[in-house]
């Protein structure tokens, strides 16, 4: 199938109706399949021989199942917004909502507005004619959400976890990651064509010739190869240590001289006095100072204007839409755009997340949910306790300070006590792509005074719809989102044993466990990035996470690509510890319930491991997985389910495995960690 581009006349798509979802869900089964020999094949391999992906998704199962039926509950939640917002007064949160969402819906305007929106910035980067005016720009385009050069933005300090730092840190590139810059092989050559071609083409589309086009994209592809060089990679960056250097103002006007760093804050409007800021990557600072020094300042005006149509292109008129997502499904495979109304959806959840949360979670989630979500939880810690207490490889002294880490652990479940309050914000019922930089800037000028103040610990970094969780090393917390905590994850009514697999397993024991994987174990009970490992502890935790990279080493993501082990190491340890702290819940909630019953043929141990590793059934075009391999901190669905339960004895024992199984590791290659 080619690919289908949106046109200016196209009728919205009908929203699908969301297939029921259970969080074991025996239809899925391929029983032609041993479970002892593939494992997510048999878990879920009838659901794969019948599925298709649809056009516009790089992929489908689990989070795509459930993310269609949050947003038709969003999406109900917006157009009400739209359809109130005349009436409602005009600075309310339902009216700002209503008025981004019907701008964002108005295609007409977008047809006929072209290039207008962004028309007033690309004057001013064609105006640029000074380097001061280059950093100038590079400030303002930041301000809007344009990924210029590299990024500034507050976080907690590593070392001091209770306040927020200034922060620096490379950027600045439109393919997905710096190897696509740095290495050699064919296929990355042919993407670095493509990228080339595209840029052209968008440059076209603005106006430019196709001599004038084509010599820009040779400047742009220029500059950001040199700040790829100097960017560390994914895998380098997963040391925290390696991006922590706490720098004073003076230090940093030496490392990147190019800034003129007092006017730099000023002009981002941190008007909060910087002492320091914690540049993440100095050799990426010097070298963007060094070429804002030395480059033609005409290869600047390049950069900038593609960055700017970059940003913008999805949300103007139908040539820019199209060039952009065409540009994008090289990486993503998807064959189609996403309906309008998704589109626009997405974009409210990513900037106005807050204001929409509250009216998802009235409609979505019962206090007894929460409440047996809680249980659960309460359970992996309890079980997980357990383990460190038992641990033979850690000393009582590093044991003291993991066990108080995880006592201090915070979580948060469903939605935040306090919502964001969006006063400051300005809608008008202009162009949405003013819309989209006015949330930006709303958002900017929310945190740019931040550093140097305490960190808000009731923040979340994910909104309320999401379909998804994070634990957040800088505050010991895991978060669940509502928006997950629903069918196939959990059901507050369903069998105890498939919640124990899917929440307990691969949600609650898998965020937990992020908080003493290979990254997480650096920071301290408060968020401090601090060393509380005994020296021999750490010999001994590396020597055992060392099986995990070289278990997922060895397994194909796509093609005869192998899985990035180091890459992904993080995600491998929490995906271990969640299932097997999990199984140790399970045991602890049967014993308490005495609900030991036999369902559709399958024991609560068989159930339990199917409903692991329903919960990653997923579906990926090929173009996806390859990005993926570069750039996603994730195994592919398959390993995520194979590797983890193939290394335990519980597994096999459950579904009567051999030894030699394919799904039964030797015992020599499986890690004790936790
Ligand atoms: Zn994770």
């Amino acid at each position: 199938m080619g690919l289908v581009f949106a046109s200016a006349a196209s009728a919205q798509t009908n929203s699908a109706v969301p297939i029921p979802l259970k969080v074991f869900d025996p239809s899925f089964i391929d029983t032609s399949v041993n479970a002892c020999q593939d494992f997510f094949s048999f878990a879920n391999g009838g659901w794969v021989k019948r599925d298709t992906i649809p056009a516009a998704f790089s992929s489908s199962g689990v989070s795509k199942d459930m993310t269609d039926r949050n947003e038709l509950v969003v999406r109900s939640v917006l157009e009400d917004a739209m359809a109130r917002r005349h009436s409602m007064p005009a600075g309310s949160t339902v009216a700002k909502l209503g008025t981004y969402y019907a701008s964002c819906m108005d295609t007409a305007r977008a047809e006929r507005e072209g290039l207008a929106p962004i028309k007033p910035e690309l004057d001013k980067i064609a105006a640029i004619s000074t380097r001061a005016g280059v950093v100038a720009e590079v400030t303002s385009l930041q301000k809007m959400g344009v990924n210029a050069l590299f990024n500034f933005f507050p976080s907690a300090d590593p070392k001091d976890a209770a306040h927020y730092i200034a922060w620096a840190t490379q950027g600045g590139l439109g393919m997905p990651d710096r190897d696509y810059y740095t290495k050699t092989d064919a296929a990355t050559d042919s993407l670095r064509q493509k990228y080339l071609a595209h840029i052209t083409r968008t440059l076209v589309l603005a106006g430019e010739s196709q001599t004038a086009a084509a010599e820009a994209a040779r400047k742009v592809m220029a500059l950001e190869t040199e700040l790829a060089k100097a960017s560390m990679t994914r895998v380098e960056r997963r040391d925290p240590n390696k991006s922590y250097h706490k720098t004073s103002v003076a230090d940093l006007s030496k490392m990147a001289p190019a800034i003129d760093w007092p006017l730099y804050f000023r002009s981002s409007g941190v008007t909060a006095p910087i002492g320091f800021v914690n540049v993440g990557q100095p050799e990426f600072m010097k070298r963007a100072s060094a070429l804002l020094t030395t480059l033609p300042i005409e290869d600047w005006r390049a950069y900038l204007k593609y960055h700017l149509l970059s940003s913008a292109s999805r949300w103007l008129s139908t040539p820019f839409v199209n060039e952009d997502f065409a540009y994008n499904s090289l990486y993503s495979g998807a064959k189609e755009l996403l309906p309008r109304w998704k589109r626009c959806l997405r974009s409210a959840d990513n900037q106005l997340g807050e204001a929409l949360g509250e009216a998802y979670v009235a409609q979505t989630f019962s206090p007894e949910a929460k409440a047996q979500a809680k249980q659960v939880i309460d359970d992996i810690r309890a079980s997980f306790r357990d383990r460190l207490q038992k641990l033979t490889w850690m000393s009582d002294s590093t044991r003291r300070f993991a066990l108080a880490k995880l006592e201090s652990m915070n979580e948060k479940v469903g939605y935040p006590d306090k919502w964001r309050d969006y006063t400051k914000l300005r809608m008008t019922d202009g162009s949405f792509v003013t819309n989209v930089q006015n949330a930006d800037v709303f958002e900017w000028e929310r945190i740019a005074n931040r550093p140097g103040q305490p960190v808000d610990k009731t923040e979340w970094d994910m909104t309320v719809p999401t379909v998804n969780a994070y634990y957040d090393p800088s505050i010991n917390e895991m978060v669940f989102p509502a928006g997950a905590l629903a069918p196939q994850t959990f059901d507050a009514t369903g069998d105890l044993a498939s919640n124990y697999g899917s929440l307990g397993g691969s949600w609650a024991g898998h965020e937990l466990t992020h908080g003493f994987d290979d990254e997480g174990r650096r920071y301290d009970a408060k968020g401090n990035l601090l060393d509380w490992w005994q020296p021999a502890d750490s010999v001994a935790f590396t020597k055992q996470a060392k099986l995990i990279v070289d278990q997922f080493n060895g397994y194909v993501q796509v093609d005869t690509i192998h899985v990035n082990g180091d890459l992904t190491l993080g995600e491998n340890l929490a995906d271990f510890g969640g299932l097997v702290t999990a199984y140790d819940a399970l045991e602890r909630a049967l014993a308490r319930t005495g609900k030991r019953e036999v369902i559709d043929g399958y024991t609560p141990e068989q159930r339990f491991f199917i409903a692991y590793a329903q919960s990653w059934r997923s579906h990926t075009r090929p173009e996806q997985l390859r990005t993926r391999v570069k750039t996603d901190p994730h195994a592919p669905a398959e390993w995520r389910t194979n590797g983890p339960v193939s290394n335990m004895p519980e597994f096999a024992q459950a579904f009567h495995c051999k030894p030699g199984d394919p799904m039964v590791r030797s015992a020599n290659l499986i890690p004790h960690i936790w």
